[in-house]
């Protein structure tokens, strides 16, 4: 799927609405993160500094030291184990593999107007039709078969016939439902034989759900204003079984053939290309597909529609189209252009053509971007650039590739379980990154990678909070639900980075080349992406993979290394960075004691000039306590130097007070001695460090101050550790310190607002890698400034929204600047204000202004009002799900109603997690 929808500790204060990418227990996701934004803002209270002045102390690492050196070839190493075993009871709810899914072939017909519904066998429109048979292969002699199916009406009763042999008998005698696993049981009249293959009939009815999960029904307004309705799917999480008595687990891969009724004047896709087309009466046709092999039942996917598309037959004769609704084709070259380049640039990137004869690229009203083989379904401003102004071509062109990468990570080569979702979604991530760089070299993609992927996954995974990234999940919606998150993206995205610099490139691209090969068509694990790894690097660097990357990916969170030097010698040691002592939950793979085998990498004053592309690097054990290493013979005695290289690994680095001054000195002398990524570094680093008080809060300020007007990143980073002052600008802030925060976050932020703020033509010199993340917009630009109060911030920004209110008919507020009048408009306006806003929410019909009214209402500082809202919201006649999800999250981030929110939130947490 899509990234998921992000919320950063550090970034975006004030900014709502912002996409969330998935369905389908989203709003437990939701909630969750509720909780630990609740916290975290708690935390940032108790932490932060009772005045900006220094009042942190350095840690100090031991002085004295006795050996040399250590910095052995680790694959010679015993590798390092597990200390216990998964829980036990982790296969239940898992379908015994005693028979497998070789081929299914499935027919279904929508009805989605009135006059499709005197065909329905349900008699009700919203619903489907549908047959599917299945060919399994017997493993194991039994006398039942258990696949899923859940929300499902079968007719009559099922068959099973034997393929292989000449009889003929049913073999079928009676089925039964079990609820909590959406299991159904077929039980037969006799043992199946082992090798023997046999057939499933079922003819059956669903549901065309309203939570965009499974088969569901999408709509939009034509230029005449009707309303016209397709149907579309969402199989991933575990929604297929909504739509198809089917194995529903990613290792029962499959071949399938397909076959979908539409009305005459519709259309219709799915995962293969159309081969056939025939008029089945005056109101329906049927189009057939072509075989497609191998697929999980994530994956499929089918479209009744009735959009227009353009299309190209690429370089390697794949045929690529881009389909949406007719009046939107002229923004759609844009995703063909990008998506065909980037498809045949992966092809030979990765070694491995994309197999199948087309791509669909289909464009949807609803929230999703999900990477099905051979029909991407997108949200239609994700993949269509220049439909929301929000959208640069960056935030396009990084969707199109992420699900581009889908189709060799997750598709060609498929996880085993959700506990390895992270070579889906860690790859995709990655692979952004390549392909945008491709397509939009001029973005500079890869020196955004730590500010854009890995800074992100920091501040979240030092939370320990959420589960490493190869943590046990349940056969339980809400569990593989939960397996998307924030962490398995960007930790994910991250680590495979620190594996391309420590590995280096050619080994990494080597090794995952022959990843895709030997598990193409089938299912892996990460123990496979280890042991090519491990192979492609034998006669080089000899790591030894495993062993260290079980440390990364078994146990959450990551190491704060610390420095001390005495002459030329360094001494480094390691313990977990988290915001908050507390005791880590066991992950349930296993216990590796919270240390880890660390690629930690050195620049210095004296270095050699390419010293950032081929920095120093000393491997940290997790069995040693100390890591000793000198400095090159080259290092002058006060030389400063330098650790984290140009940001490529997953950790936080802390020095001797010494080393830490030498670096504030040349920051403020020269910043441009350091790479790009390290400045961003320096600031990102020192701020998180002055959080938790391991530095002095002095270091972050002096670095903020000298490197914030060197570059966009660096004003961006600056900024966007300002949104943690943003925490405590609440009103019941005592009020002179409130007024300094207010101050030196204003500071932070007026170069930007200078620079772009209410400019509506202005161009940022870089693109928004994300503008949900909020770090490289404009438009965020202003919604940060009038949070910290900027005068001609708030002004600007109340006036459009009277003006507004004074003539509703017209509204000449531009688009990209709506949620930040919105906001600031109930901020600092009374009833009517809120009233208006209340009625524009009620009584609007277009989605994206109804998102913005519904986040913007939780912009007020009355916090009675804020909870009638949350009241209000409790109404699904007025409120859907997605409003669920973004008032509980406004409400969440504004620090008026942080605590409002945390007690609705324990009153109705039954209500809302059920939701
Ligand atoms: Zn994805």
């Amino acid at each position: 799927m899509g990234r998921r929808g992000e919320f950063n500790l550090e970034e975006e204060p004030g900014r709502k609405g912002n996409g969330i990418y998935c369905s389908q227990g989203v709003l437990v996701f939701t909630v969750l993160t509720v909780c630990v934004l609740i916290a975290a803002t708690s935390l940032m209270t108790y932490y932060i500094p009772l005045s900006l002045k220094d009042d942190g102390v350095a840690t100090k690492a031991p002085a004295a030291w006795t050996d040399a050196p250590t910095n052995k070839p680790m694959a010679t190493d015993p590798p390092a184990e597990p200390t216990t075993t998964p829980p036990s009871d982790l296969m239940r709810g898992r379908l015994p593999k005693t028979v497998l899914p070789r081929r299914y072939e499935v027919n279904l017909r929508p009805f989605l107007y009135d006059d499709d519904v005197p065909d329905s066998k349900m008699g009700e429109r919203f619903t489907f039709d549908g047959w599917v048979r299945i060919k399994v292969e017997c493993i194991e002699p039994r006398d039942e078969i258990t696949l899923h199916s859940k929300n499902i009406t079968i007719h009559g009763m099922p068959t099973v016939l034997s393929v292989s042999t000449l009889d003929k008998t049913d073999l079928f005698e009676s089925y039964k439902m079990v609820e909590e696993y959406a299991f159904m049981i077929l039980k037969l009249k006799q043992m199946m034989k082992p090798h023997q293959e046999y057939d499933i009939y079922m003819q059956y009815s669903g549901i065309l759900g309203d939570d965009e999960a499974g088969f569901y029904p999408d709509m939009y307004l034509d230029r005449f204003n009707n309303t016209r309705y397709i149907a579309t799917t969402q199989m991933e999480g575990p929604y297929a079984r909504r739509v198809l008595p089917c194995f529903d687990e990613p290792t029962f891969k499959a071949s399938y053939d397909v076959q979908l009724e539409h009305r005459n004047d519709m259309q219709a896709l799915s995962n293969g290309i159309e081969t056939k087309h025939i008029r089945l009466d005056g109101h329906w046709s049927r189009t057939y597909f072509e075989r497609v092999p191998s697929v999980p039942t994530y994956l499929l996917a089918f479209v009744v529609h009735d959009f227009s598309s353009i299309n190209v037959t690429n370089a390697n004769g794949c045929l690529i189209r881009v389909w949406c609704q007719p009046d939107l084709i002229h923004l759609a070259p844009y995703a063909l252009n990008v998506s065909d380049r980037v498809q045949t640039y992966f092809d030979d990137y990765l070694g491995s053509e994309y197999p199948l004869a087309k791509l669909d690229h289909i464009a949807v009203p609803s929230e999703v971007a999900m990477e099905n083989w051979g029909l991407i379904i997108y949200e239609d401003s994700y993949l269509l650039y220049g439909l929301q102004a929000l959208y640069g071509e960056a935030y396009c062109s990084e969707t199109i590739t992420h699900e581009l990468a889908h189709m060799w990570f997750g598709n060609l080569v498929t996880m085993e379980w959700w506990d390895d979702l992270w070579l889906n979604e860690g790859f995709a991530t990655y692979m952004e990154h390549i392909g945008v760089d491709h397509v939009h070299p001029e973005f500079n993609k890869f020196q955004s990678f730590y500010n854009d992927i890995t800074e992100g996954a920091l501040a979240i995974d030092s939370l320990g909070t959420f589960p490493a990234i190869r943590a046990p999940v349940y056969a339980d919606d809400d569990d593989i639900s939960n397996a998307f998150s924030f962490v398995t993206y960007y930790k994910g995205g991250s680590l495979l980075y620190m594996m391309e610099h420590f590995l280096t490139i050619e080994v990494f691209n080597q090794g995952v080349k022959n990843y895709l090969k030997e598990r193409a068509y089938k299912n892996a694990n990460a123990e496979h992406l280890w042991h090519e790894l491990t192979y492609a690097d034998r006669d080089v660097g000899k790591h030894d993979v495993k062993k260290i990357m079980d440390t990364w990916t078994l146990q959450r969170g990551y190491p704060l290394i610390t420095l001390t030097r005495t002459g030329n010698s360094i001494v480094a040691t390691q313990r977990i960075f988290l915001q908050i002592n507390k005791t880590i939950e066991d992950d349930g793979f296993g216990d590796l004691g919270y240390k880890w085998y660390v690629p930690l990498t050195y620049v210095y004053e004296s270095g050699p000039g390419d010293q950032y592309e081929k920095p120093q690097q000393v491997w940290m054990e997790p069995s040693d306590d100390y890591t000793y290493f000198d400095l090159p013979d080259d290092a002058k005695a006060d030389d400063w130097y330098l650790a984290n290289a140009k940001m490529t690994g997953f950790y936080r680095v802390n020095y001797e007070d010494d080393n830490w001054q030498r670096l504030l000195d040349q920051a403020a002398m020269d910043p441009d001695v350091f790479s790009e990524e390290n400045k961003v570094g320096l600031i990102k680093d020192s701020f998180n460090l002055a959080k938790t008080e391991v530095v002095p809060m002095s270091y972050y300020r002096s670095f903020s101050e000298s490197l914030r007007n060197n570059s966009r990143r660096t004003r961006r980073a600056a900024v966007s550790t300002s949104s943690y002052f943003a925490k405590m600008l609440d009103t019941k802030t005592n009020i002179k310190r409130r007024s300094a925060v207010q101050t030196y976050a204003q500071s932070l932020v007026e170069p930007l607002y200078m620079e772009s703020g209410w400019d509506e033509s202005f161009v940022p010199d870089l693109p928004a890698a994300s503008v949900r993340r909020g770090k490289s917009s404009r438009f965020d630009i202003t919604s940060i400034a009038c949070r910290y109060g900027n005068r001609h911030c708030i002004t600007k920004a109340t006036d459009m929204y009277k003006e507004y209110m004074n003539d509703p008919t017209y509204n000449t507020i531009p688009d990209n600047f709506r949620t930040t009048v919105y906001c600031n408009g109930i901020r600092f306006g009374g009833e009517s204000e809120w009233d208006f806003a209340f009625d524009m929410l009620r009584t609007g019909d277009d989605r994206h202004e109804r998102a913005r009214w519904a986040s913007a209402l939780t912009c007020s500082v009355d916090a009675s009002l804020l909870q009638s809202y949350l009241q209000l919201m409790m109404d699904s006649t007025t409120f859907s799900r997605r409003d669920v999800e973004l008032i509980l999250m406004g409400v969440a981030e504004n620090p008026d109603g942080c605590a409002v929110a945390w007690d609705f939130l324990r009153d109705n947490w039954d209500a809302i997690s059920t939701m």
